[in-house]
């Protein structure tokens, strides 16, 4: 066992066939299969010919995946991981949110990019090699950023922190300025090259925060979350119109009522911003 509270270790250990009372998690769409009230239904709880993929463990359980075309006469309840991530405890949001970018990359890596051919499962890892000309194909992560940056506050009165809207997606939350990373760039430059972007300020003091397995904006997402200060105070953010609609300072002690949900490191990150500010 691994300790006081829960723990989920990514694998894709097939040497030891599924048990009946292994974690489950069925992935039927973009949605996951989940008992009615939310918990992971067991390996038998499915047909017995079903097609398993190994996860990993969660607190020493073997966990397993399975891309169901259909969910007829199954136990359970699919939902969407915001839903699930927002009413279990981390641990089995964070393996659901694997299962999700497991099956999902298994169905969109079924060939050979460069040759066509099919591709093969490699024993022990999430990844497939081409079996004619021998292209190794692992799943891949997209790196993005997000960063809560900060300015002081009026003469006695608390910091500010800015946040934003975005044109598509929850338009009436206001979120962090955050993107994804490009190939050839540092989790830094992302920041500073974002923050230009979408907002036209400059920031310094950038620090390093924490991360998150994301399972909504795409599979395989892991955000990079930073604070940072605004550069020039006096200067006021001024938003690109595509990628966001508004952006404004709120002094923390004042923030909007639509922030994050409290699974995200957005929100984690906002929540921290406020505690330091009040130190
Ligand atoms: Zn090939």
């Amino acid at each position: 066992m691994t300790g006081p509270t829960a723990a989920f270790l990514p694998g894709a250990d097939r040497a030891r066939p599924p048990a009946a009372g292994d974690l489950a998690l069925p992935v039927t769409g973009s949605k996951l299969l989940t008992s009615v009230d939310g918990r992971p239904l067991r390996v038998d709880d499915l047909p017995a010919d079903t097609d398993w993929v190994p996860l990993g463990t969660l607190d020493g359980v073997p966990a397993w995946a399975t891309d169901l075309t259909t969910t007829d006469a199954l136990p359970g309840r699919a939902r969407g991981w915001a839903s699930l991530a927002a009413a279990v405890p981390e641990p089995y949001a964070t393996l659901a949110g694997r299962a999700l970018a497991v099956v999902t990359w298994r169905r969109t890596h079924r060939w050979c990019g460069a040759c066509r051919a099919e591709l093969a499962d490699l024993p022990g890892e999430t990844a497939r090699r081409c079996p004619d000309c021998g292209l190794y194909v692992p799943m891949q992560l997209s790196a993005a950023v997000l960063v809560a940056i900060t300015r002081p506050g009026p003469a006695g009165r608390a910091d500010e922190l800015l946040l934003v809207r975005h044109a598509t997606g929850p338009t009436g939350l206001w979120a962090l300025v955050a993107g994804f990373v490009e190939a050839g760039e540092t989790l830094e430059a992302a920041v500073h090259r974002e923050v230009g972007e979408e907002v036209g300020l400059s920031v310094d003091r950038l620090a390093y925060f924490g991360s998150q397995p994301w399972a909504i904006s795409g599979p395989g997402v892991l955000l990079a979350g930073f604070t940072a200060r605004a550069a020039d105070p006096h200067t006021e953010p001024v938003v690109d119109g595509r990628e966001l609609t508004q952006a404004q300072w709120f002094g923390v002690d004042a923030l909007p009522a639509q922030l994050p949900p409290a699974y995200s490191i957005s929100r984690w990150l906002i929540d921290a911003t406020v505690t330091a500010a009040r130190r």
